[in-house]
């Protein structure tokens, strides 16, 4: 796998507009888990709440310019997707982002 520094993350935001089952809480407490808006989560607490496919804390324009709601808090799962690797080029490949 190789990892890109070149792609621009506030620029694309494909990843987090890919899927309504993502993303998905894992490792978080329930401490973590309570610094997030409520609106943003699924009532079951299982991840955060999607429109669609796409995260209800993107904010902005696929491919164009994204900033995430929740940076700062954003679950485990966002922190481990890295520009460049597998999940990333899926995501973007599927908004003709290559
Ligand atoms: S798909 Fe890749 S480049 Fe786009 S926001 Fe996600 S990690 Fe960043
Ligand atoms: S919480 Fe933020 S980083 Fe994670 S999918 Fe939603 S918008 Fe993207």
């Amino acid at each position: 796998m190789t990892l890109s520094t070149e792609l621009d993350c506030q620029a694309c935001g494909a990843c987090c507009s890919y899927s309504s089952e993502w993303p998905r809480f894992t490792t978080e407490s329930d401490a973590d888990l309570d610094l997030l808006p409520a609106h943003f989560v699924w009532a079951d607490q299982t991840g955060m709440r999607c429109d669609g496919e796409r995260c209800s804390a993107l904010s902005g324009t696929v491919g164009s310019y994204v900033s995430c709601m929740v940076y700062d808090i954003r679950p485990d799962v966002c922190r481990a997707c890295l520009p460049g690797d597998e999940a990333c080029l899926t995501a973007r490949a599927a908004y003709g982002l290559m």
